[in-house]
């Protein structure tokens, strides 16, 4: 049955009964006209036995309180000249027209009942829209970049952000300043309407105020009556100490606003972090490359390395390899949960590009008197083997 069809069909007159019986009176008619029609009573009685299913159909709807309740409701929105505000001039009836969905509305759509219809009708509306139901505000996703040294300890930055949110010229409310919004009669406010079909109870946004239980007579310039404006707002996020590069932090409740009294939504800020020309990051390790001479390796030195906020003394014994990393404890990141990282010092002997004269013959001197050490003694055994 299209939707046309059950708006068409007139169920009280089958019954030969006014739309305003009572219970009592149709199924008293019901039964009368039952026992006439009935087939058996009207063998081979053609006409008998379509009345007597067009009977039985009309009692199948108006003998069940809570359809007879729909099917008016359904002749009341869009019965022939019932139409509330839609302005269909009472031509073809075209459930989609309403909604502005096109043709892909009822159009030789067969649906098999009035809960079917409007089920169909809000159902595809209503992901669009808010229900009368709070709902949850979008995530936002945003970006920030911040320095290294505000990376390690932490920082407070401020965010402008642009996005939707609770429009300033009305408050949210959607109307004119100066104006209100009254309360949606067809719901009373609650923006939704209770409906069933068989066994299943379920309610729909209300179609008259599109769920918010509220009408808007004269919109807010600013927002057009949705109460949500788009703006820029400056948010102060705290950035957490140790925070990673591409590393995105979640400010919940900090997104979109929600309808109807739902939460808002998270807002999300990937925090790019731009590195330092000094130090680098290893998770909550700090680490440092510090170039030092073959002498000060070779012969031992002390160090002074700095640190994220100070500098420490390292002791480099003698003989010490190039590239040995030392590890220097509590001298990295200090995260607020209590997990420290260290210093990771690595040494890297720097060969110096220019010599002068006398820095010149002490090398050479040097070469001199380690002339029988070879620096690379399994190298030069590999080498043997391959000249035999
Ligand atoms: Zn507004
Ligand atoms: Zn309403």
């Amino acid at each position: 049955m299209s939707a046309r069809d059950w708006i068409d069909k007139d169920f009280y007159r089958e019954l030969g009964v006014s739309s305003t019986a009572s219970d009592a009176d149709i199924k008293k008619a019901y039964r009368k006209l039952a026992r006439e029609l009935h087939p058996d009573a009207n063998p081979g009685n053609a006409e008998a036995e379509a009345r007597f299913k067009a009977v039985s159909e009309a009692y199948g709807v108006l003998g069940d309180p809570e359809k007879r309740k729909q099917y008016d409701e359904a002749r009341r929105l869009f019965g022939s000249g019932g139409l509330r505000g839609f302005g269909t001039g009472g031509g073809g009836f075209d459930v989609g027209d309403l909604f502005g969905t096109g043709g892909q509305g009822a159009a030789g759509g067969g649906f098999s009942g009035l809960g079917d219809i409007l089920g169909g009708l809000f159902g595809r509306r209503g992901q669009g829209s808010a229900a009368g139901r709070p709902r949850r505000g979008a995530d936002v996703e945003t970006e920030v970049r911040i320095d290294f040294l505000e990376a390690v300890k932490g920082a407070t930055v401020p965010l402008r952000l642009s996005s939707p949110s609770t429009c300033g010229t009305c408050n949210g409310n959607g109307a004119r300043p100066g104006t209100s919004p009254r309360t949606c009669p067809t719901c009373n406010g609650a923006g939704l309407i209770n409906r069933s079909q068989g066994a299943f109870a379920f309610s729909e946004p209300c179609r008259d105020c599109r769920g918010t239980g509220r009408i808007v007579d004269d919109p807010c310039p600013e927002c057009g009556g949705d109460g949500i404006s788009t703006k820029s707002r400056t948010l102060t996020v705290r950035i957490p100490a140790g925070v990673e590069d591409d590393q995105k932090i979640r400010l919940a409740e900090q997104g979109e606003p929600g309808q109807n009294g739902g939460h808002a939504g998270d807002l999300y800020v990937r925090v790019h972090v731009t590195p330092h020309s000094v130090f680098g990051r290893a998770g909550n390790d700090i680490t440092i490359s510090v170039p030092v001479t073959f002498q000060e390796l070779a012969l031992g030195s002390t160090l002074t390395v700095p640190t994220l906020d100070g500098k420490v003394s390292l002791r480099v014994a003698p003989g010490t390899a190039n590239g040995r990393v030392f590890r220097v404890r509590g001298k990295g990141v200090v995260k607020r949960e209590g997990a420290t990282g260290d210093l990771l010092v690595t040494v890297q002997a720097a060969v110096p590009a220019k010599l002068n004269d006398e820095a010149k013959a002490a090398l050479e001197a040097y070469a001199q008197a380690t002339a029988g050490e070879d620096p690379r003694p399994e190298l030069t055994a590999l080498l043997k083997q391959r000249s035999d």
